[in-house]
């Protein structure tokens, strides 16, 4: 069997069927075919992942899988959009069955969960690097941008954030305890908040994930809108995991650590009241947007004295 039929035979079953609802035309043609429903807006997005860069030379392939997946997603839950096809390239250094068949399957499994469907693919021989294009999609008007941020509202993370960052700590670690473990569940599969996106449709004037820290991408919100912000560092949610395996310096490390993938969103103060107990729940307020650019952190005494950026508007 040839490399080009080995990958077929391992990707055809993620592919999405013709004539569903993602597709109407799936993978085996020149292109694929995506009917956007009258309403509807389509929102799309690439992502490239390196080995060496953005993931570790000699990653488990499998997770790998889930991984790349993830990351590419959390952008379309970032905009408060329905999943639903992607494409993906892939450049490999040689095509080994067992790699292609448990990336296959990290990449599977995400795709189950998230409810997204393959549309198509290219495969090329080069140093180990995955493109994903995502689509999604959302009632006509109502994506969640970066720009939409005014003084006054409500600054909210969902989740926990560090918790990606700390991982990379414990990679190598052979036996690592149960808080450790806990860590790095989130760098190896990290969950998309595609639900709470969803939710948050009509309620949040801003969104972003946590994809490079939580200041970077709180920053580009606020450079985005021409606003400022006040955090309470005291108020950032932090995992029980990460309070007990971290003492000095933890704030700074998981409000600057990437890979978290939760929301950084901003929400009138009336529409915070408005939104559902459930959703409330997933979120936790950490300040408010301000008129004066630049961000501010209080409370956050080893953020702004190991760094020394205690009033940055360019991050
Ligand atoms: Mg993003």
């Amino acid at each position: 069997m040839g490399e080009f039929e080995l990958i077929r035979q391992i990707f055809m079953p993620l592919a999405g069927q013709s004539g569903s609802a993602a597709l109407l035309l799936g993978p085996g043609d020149d292109c694929a075919i995506q009917r956007v429903p009258p309403g509807q807006d389509l929102v799309f997005s690439i992502d490239t992942l390196v080995e060496g860069i953005h993931f570790p030379h000699h990653y488990d392939a499998e997770k790998l899988g889930w991984r790349a997946l993830a990351v590419a997603v959390s952008d379309l839950a970032a905009m408060g959009a329905d999943p639903r096809c992607f494409t993906l390239a892939l450049t490999l250094p040689e095509a080994r069955r067992e790699w292609l068949e448990a990336f296959a399957r990290g990449l599977g499994s995400a795709a189950g969960v998230f409810g997204i469907v393959l549309a198509g693919g290219d495969t090329t021989r080069g140093p180990l690097t995955l493109s994903l294009q995502v689509h999604g999609t959302v009632p006509a008007g109502t994506a969640l941008l970066r720009s939409g941020a005014q003084a006054g509202d409500l600054v909210c993370v969902s989740g926990t954030v560090g918790d990606a960052g700390l991982a990379l700590t414990y990679l190598d670690d052979p036996d690592p305890s149960a808080d450790a473990a806990a860590v790095l569940k989130r760098y190896h599969f990290p969950m998309p908040r595609l639900e709470l996106g969803r939710r948050l449709r009509g309620f949040a004037s801003a969104a972003i994930d946590v994809s490079d820290g939580l200041l970077a991408d709180l920053g580009h919100i606020l450079q985005a809108s021409g606003v400022g912000a006040r955090i309470d560092g005291a108020l950032v949610p932090l995992s029980e995991a990460l309070c007990r395996l971290s003492d000095h310096g933890r704030l700074r490390a998981a409000v600057t650590a990437g890979d978290d993938y939760e929301l950084a969103v901003t929400i009138p103060e009336h529409r915070w009241r408005a939104l559902a107990d459930d959703v409330r729940e997933q979120l936790t307020v950490v300040g408010s947007v301000t008129t004066e650019q630049g961000l501010v952190i209080i409370n956050g005494d080893d953020v702004q004295g190991a760094t020394g950026f205690d009033h940055f508007g360019d991050v």
